[in-house]
């Protein structure tokens, strides 16, 4: 017998097997977790918080939005974290037909995980005062795949929510990919004397920004203001916020400023861009801010309140853009 046939084998006889006893959820379905979730998601469906509408529309009082059906069985924070800390002190609970089988799948060398995708069913809407527990059972278990991702095995939970009398309420297939590292479709190493390194991506010009980039191919950093008023404004943009008025010019800043705030992108990486790149919000001294690259500086050494000063740099013969260097004087 070959050894893929005896994992099969050993695979397969977890399939039905439950992973424990149910998980019961910590609050019966109500209604202030109802309104956080709708007022999150920004889903004012008026079954959802309104019993005189949930009513009209055949329901006996508001329903729960059928997506929370896992929120309502959620362990919470502290428990999630004294049964990390368990395991982290080697008291594990009694392992799952779950972890038996990831275990087995990683000593079979399918070491990396992704989910792939979650069904759900619903059987009836939960109403507040429902009292729900779900329980997780093997479903499957497939045979080796070629995937994208790698060479791996699907595993698929079904898991069942009952309520309050025992009945199914809702169930939920869930499925990961566990694969072997390194056996995907990995794109190939990109040769930098066989193609020319891409273009950074061109800005989208219009009759209100197409001056910033203009003046950037003059090395002027240039700013909208305001003929109304005086105020300045960056982003470009067609009307001043402060008296809505449409007419403008531009003044040129002198390039001096602060770094205001910034991120340092390590991925995703695009090729026109080197990494790690640091993004700045940077402070002009005229009280504009603008968003640009960082140079000559680690992304161990920026820092918040640094002073630093415009160069231009000429990225392509159609794209030329300020980049801030430590000021210095
Ligand atoms: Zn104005």
């Amino acid at each position: 017998m070959s050894e893929a046939a005896t994992l099969d084998e050993q695979l397969e006889a977890f399939v039905g097997q439950s992973s424990g006893p149910a998980t019961k959820g910590r609050y019966p379905v109500n209604a202030p977790m109802i309104h956080h979730w709708v007022e999150a998601m920004g889903d004012h469906n008026p079954v959802y918080e309104d019993d005189e509408a949930a009513r009209a529309a055949g329901f006996p009082s508001i329903i729960a939005p059928p997506t929370m059906l896992q929120a309502w069985v959620m362990r919470g924070l502290r428990t999630s974290a004294h049964a990390e800390a368990a395991r982290e002190r080697g008291e594990a609970a009694a392992t799952t037909a779950n972890d038996q089988v990831m275990s087995l799948l990683d000593q079979a060398g399918y070491t990396s995980v992704v989910a792939t995708n979650c069904d759900q069913h619903y059987e009836r809407p939960l109403v507040p005062g429902d009292e729900l527990e779900v329980t997780s059972i093997i479903d499957s278990v497939s045979g080796e795949k070629k995937t994208g991702l790698g060479i791996g095995r699907f595993l698929t939970n079904r898991l069942e929510f009952r309520d309050q009398q025992g009945d199914v309420v809702a169930t939920m297939l869930f499925r990961i990919l566990k694969f072997k590292p390194g056996t995907g479709a990995s794109r190939p190493a990109p040769e930098p004397e066989a193609a020319p390194r891409p273009l950074r991506p061109r800005p989208a010009l219009t009759q209100d920004n197409s001056f910033f980039f203009e003046g950037a191919k003059q090395g002027k950093l240039l700013i909208q203001r305001c003929t109304a008023c005086g105020a300045l404004r960056h982003p470009p943009r067609p009307a001043c916020a402060s008296c809505r008025s449409f007419e403008w010019d531009t003044v040129e800043s002198s390039g001096k400023g602060t770094i205001f705030s910034f991120v340092v992108n390590h991925y995703p990486q695009v090729p026109a861009f080197d990494y790690p790149l640091v993004v700045a919000l940077i402070e002009l001294e005229e009280g504009t801010r603008l968003i640009a690259n960082v140079g000559g500086i680690t992304p161990e050494t920026v820092e918040i309140g640094m002073a630093v000063e415009a160069r231009f740099e000429d990225f392509d013969p159609e794209l030329s853009l300020p980049v801030f260097y430590p000021a210095t004087a």
